[in-house]
C-alpha cells in the first residue's frame, strides 16, 4: 500500500468512554491520534482549506479551523454586542425571527434537494 504524503485533514470525534481522539478524513488515510497528543500538529482549517497548527483551543472543535478564521469571526460578534446591549425581551424576539427563518431555510433546502 503506498504511502499518499498530504497534509491530514483532522476530525474529532469523543467516544462513549469520554476519550476524544482526531482523524483524518482524507481518503486512504487511517491517521489517528488523541487530542491530547495533537496540539501543534499539522491539519487543514475547515474553513479556508488552509495548513495550519492545531492550537489550545482549535483542539476543542469537532471541526478545527485557523487562527485567521477564527480572529475573523469573533471581531465581528465582539462588535455586535457593543453596538447593541442585549435584553431579555429582544433575545426573544431575535430567537422567533432566527427560529422562523431557520423553518424557512429547511424548507428551501428540502425544495432544492
Ligand atoms: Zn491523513
Ligand atoms: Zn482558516
Amino acid at each position: 500500500m503506498a504511502e499518499t504524503k498530504h497534509v491530514h485533514k483532522l476530525r474529532r470525534r469523543r467516544y462513549q468512554n469520554g476519550t476524544a481522539v482526531f482523524f483524518c478524513v482524507g481518503d486512504d488515510c487511517t491517521f489517528k491520534i488523541g487530542t491530547e497528543f495533537s496540539l501543534g500538529k499539522k491539519t487543514i482549517c475547515w474553513r479556508c482549506g488552509e495548513p495550519f497548527n492545531l492550537t489550545p483551543y482549535s483542539l476543542t472543535l469537532a471541526k478545527p479551523h485557523c487562527e485567521a478564521c477564527h480572529k475573523h469571526k469573533s471581531s465581528e460578534t465582539i462588535q455586535e454586542i457593543r453596538t447593541e446591549p442585549l435584553r431579555l425581551e429582544k433575545i426573544d424576539e431575535t430567537l422567533e425571527e432566527l427560529r422562523e427563518r431557520a423553518e424557512k431555510l429547511v424548507r428551501v433546502d428540502e425544495i432544492e434537494l
